[in-house]
């Protein structure tokens, strides 16, 4: 690995990579997938603050095909 390139790079961007919630990427990028992730983020209260919440509820999230109300996203959702 070439460590002159990292450090520069790390010189330019001292404030590191933040990683991006599925609603920025749904924004950044328009795709079903990166729609589908955005919807789950969003049922569940998703916000920059709260990611680790969101994703543990979209994990365990009970509206699979036998629910009394199942929700067509169920076998797609991300986090799984
Ligand atoms: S699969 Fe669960 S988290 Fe995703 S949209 Fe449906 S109810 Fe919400």
């Amino acid at each position: 690995m070439n460590t002159d390139v990292l450090t520069r790079w790390r010189e330019e961007h001292p404030e590191g990579v933040k990683p991006r919630n599925p609603a920025q990427r749904w924004q950044d990028q328009d795709t079903r997938k990166t729609a589908i992730d955005a919807m789950c983020w969003q049922c569940m209260g998703g916000t920059a603050e709260a990611a680790e919440g969101a994703m543990a509820a979209i994990r365990k999230c009970t509206a699979g095909p036998d629910s009394q109300v199942p929700c067509p996203l169920w076998n797609w959702r991300p986090y799984k």
